[in-house]
């Protein structure tokens, strides 16, 4: 009880300095891999409570570890700040209403993700000082979850090797602890080069790189019936050869990205995704280069972590939510139709499939924290770069709810719900469920042996064998422009 009374007059007492830190992750709503403000307003909140910074890991200017006390055990959090882009919106605003026009916003709300576990990382920091509980505590800035996968290229240079566990979270519409995987995913870009003519004159000289895309297009729609269940393919043209109509094109680019269960099921799919491409090739009598744009294992979690984070989001509880904030939910969602709402994924709500519909039609907020799932079959489509990182450190991560339920991420809705007392509660609550989890691992004096840390480390090296295997080449490197963070 000591620590959690501790940890939760903590983090309320710097709420004010917290929420900053995510508001102005949120003005700034920086694009992947670019976050030098956001990196900034963390380092320096970091910097005030005596953590130790060190920029540029792996080459990114805006990746980052700001480490407080000495060795083992070693308790790592990471925070992402990265926004998307076409995404920006007004704060609070339920009507469609850009800040600016095609601009970018937190779609995502990894203002709040990031401000969340920067302020776990401090609380953390204040206990283990205050109880003299020896180790060290990390916070990592991770650029580039939305694109770029600024983890895969920490953990590829050995960024996580010397934690313990490694502890994030991320906003939801609900509040559950995170114990099912996600997917693996690759991303590549196809460059067809032909021969450019006169189309009208001269066609039987030209050689199509667009046609050569459109056949590769139409063998991966084929292909879709014979890859196998929990994989997927998506594709989009980066250039679809010259605006001119009376052009053969000689260069068109499109981009796929694969993904399934597995590294291992991603790469099959990925090299069948290659041959379709140089049939084409061979087709059109073009030529096809393609090149690896980023990619990342899938999430492997760590139950004997989760099981103490689970306990910890328990005490913490759901955020206290009022009268105004459930009022702004459903206003949020408002512009939802209420069949589209009821039909939100029963997945980790720790409802039975049958009582969700209605619990979410009437709860416009989550006012529940649901179970740990022990085990599940299922896998959840999408994808993160926090996938590299459970492959090397044994990891867990919370979803904590800090938006209307059944708004999703990835929409300008959630933007808006991101720099709200929605959102602020959401990060607060986040920000102390994880502080309380990691205390929790620390009281446990977990590094002996047969000891917390230990048997962690048994079931990652069961799972993963600890060692990083990726989709993507060596030879790949991060996608970063000059900038300084300081
Ligand atoms: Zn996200």
């Amino acid at each position: 009880m000591k620590a959690k009374e501790a940890i939760t007059s903590f983090v309320e007492q710097n709420r004010e300095a917290f929420i900053r830190v995510s508001d102005g992750i949120w003005d700034a709503a920086e694009l992947a891999m670019r976050e030098y403000q956001s990196a900034k307003l963390l380092i320096d909140e970091l910097n005030k409570h005596g953590f130790t910074v060190v920029t540029g890991i792996a080459g990114i200017p805006t990746a980052f570890e700001a480490t407080w006390g000495k060795g083992r055990p070693a308790i790592g959090f990471c925070g992402e700040f990265d926004a998307l882009p076409g995404l920006s919106q007004e704060a609070g605003n339920h009507l469609r209403k850009p800040i600016t026009e095609g601009g970018s916003g937190h779609g995502c709300m990894h203002n709040l993700l990031g401000a969340a576990a920067m302020a776990a990382a401090i609380a953390t920091r204040h206990y283990m000082e205050e109880e003299g509980i020896p180790g060290s505590v990390s916070f990592f800035g991770c650029p580039g979850e939305e694109g770029g996968c600024g983890k895969v290229f920490m953990a590829r240079e050995g960024a996580f090797d010397h934690l313990d566990a490694a502890l994030s979270w991320h906003p939801d519409d609900l509040n559950s602890p995170w114990s099912t995987g996600n997917s693996a995913t690759v991303t590549l870009d196809f460059h067809f080069y032909g021969q450019a003519a006169h189309a009208s004159r001269f066609p039987h000289l030209g050689r199509s790189a667009l046609d050569a895309c459109e056949l590769m297009n139409i063998g991966c729609n084929y292909l879709r019936e014979h890859k196998p269940p929990n994989t997927k393919i998506l594709y989009n043209y980066e250039y679809a050869g010259t605006p001119r109509s009376g052009v053969v094109p000689d260069y068109a680019c499109v981009r796929y990205s694969c993904g399934g269960a597995n590294v291992k099921d991603t790469n099959e799919l990925r090299d069948r995704i290659i041959q379709v491409a140089e049939g084409a090739a061979m087709m059109t009598e073009t030529q096809v280069k393609y090149e690896f744009l980023q990619g990342t294992c899938e999430y492997v979690p760590n139950l004997t972590l989760c099981r103490i984070l689970s306990d910890a989001q328990k005490e913490v509880g759901p955020p206290q939510w009022d009268e105004a904030d459930l009022e702004l939910a459903q206003r949020m969602r408002s512009g939802l139709p209420m069949e589209q709402i009821r039909k939100r994924d029963p997945f980790m709500t720790g409802l039975a499939p049958e009582e969700v519909p209605d619990w979410v039609e009437q709860n416009p907020l989550s006012n529940m924290v649901a179970d740990m799932l022990e085990s599940t079959p299922v896998v959840i489509p999408s994808s993160s770069d926090i996938g590299a990182v459970s492959y090397v450190v044994p990891t867990a991560q919370l979803a904590v709810a800090c938006k209307a339920l059944g708004t999703v991420n990835h929409t300008w809705m959630t933007t808006a719900q991101g720099k709200s007392s929605i959102g602020h509660k959401g990060m607060l609550t986040a920000a102390k469920a994880l502080a309380l989890g990691a205390v929790r691992m620390l009281e446990q004096n977990a590094w002996e042996e047969g000891g917390l840390f230990r048997r962690a480390r048994e079931e990652l090296m069961k799972k993963t064998g600890g060692k990083l295997v990726l989709p993507i080449p060596d030879s790949v490197a991060p996608d970063v422009e000059e900038g300084v963070v300081l």
